[in-house]
């Protein structure tokens, strides 16, 4: 931080105090605020940064952010959907949002959708208490419509942050909608299925929603083999 900055903010801290007195700013809270601002790391950027951006666990992220009303999926939803799993899973899966059973629970991938999520991760060896899973957006749309752009574009900086305290090796993305919101492409599933992808550092793969193998149980030999192609750049990436 520049010497200039510094001296600004505290003079403008000085000021208010001479404004507002000592109901405002008692002098060990200035003088405190002092020494925070001149020990202050460089990161200018962290001044104006919002409470849930600084949070360094998931449990301070979910109470900094579960009462959020950023878009029009807060006024609507009846609980929040953070997400659940190990907080320091190796492997995410990321799905697009909440549906009926998750928006009444308060967890992602309850239901019928959750349970073939189970058992799709059991078939490649990973037990559901392992992962880490949670959506691109955490208020449930109405009727279960796709989220619109403008509320993807919204909640995506809770799961970047998610992910950023996480730090998975490897992410599986469930479905369309969560694939083009997570690597902001609008390629089709059927391009982006096999291919590896990189999100920041973490490896990302494309497979079918479980909630759309319930509709097209056809599609569920392909699910199968992005699967194990994903199991397989796992290991690739734990024995490195
Ligand atoms: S969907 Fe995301 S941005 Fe919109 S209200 Fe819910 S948490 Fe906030």
């Amino acid at each position: 931080m520049s010497q200039a900055l510094k001296d600004k903010i505290i003079q403008s801290l000085i000021d208010q105090k001479e404004i507002f007195g000592d109901d405002l700013f008692e002098e060990s809270i200035l003088n405190s605020r002092r020494t925070e601002i001149i020990a202050a790391p460089a990161d200018e950027d962290s001044l104006f940064k919002e409470n849930w951006e600084l949070a360094e666990n998931l449990g301070d992220l979910n109470k900094l952010i579960c009462e959020c009303q950023k878009c029009a999926l807060g006024e609507t939803r009846n609980k929040f959907v953070f997400g659940s799993g190990n907080p320091e899973a190796d492997v995410m899966c990321i799905g697009e949002g909440p549906g009926a059973d998750e928006d009444a629970q308060g967890l992602p991938f309850v239901g019928r959708a959750g349970k073939l999520l189970t058992d799709i991760l059991k078939a490649i060896n990973f037990s559901r208490e392992e992962v880490y899973i949670a959506n691109v957006i955490k208020c449930r749309p109405p009727g279960n419509r796709t989220p619109l752009p403008s509320e993807m574009e919204t909640c995506m900086p809770y799961l970047k942050k998610q992910i950023e305290l996480i730090k998975p090796k490897a992410i599986l993305c469930l479905g369309l909608t969560a694939a083009q919101g997570l690597l902001k492409r609008k390629d089709s599933l059927t391009n982006m299925r096999g291919k590896i992808f990189d999100f920041g550092d973490v490896k990302v793969m494309v497979t079918y929603h479980p909630a759309a193998l319930l509709r097209n149980p056809n599609w569920k030999r392909g699910c199968w083999e992005d699967v194990q192609k994903f199991r397989k750049l796992y290991d690739e990436l734990r024995n490195k």
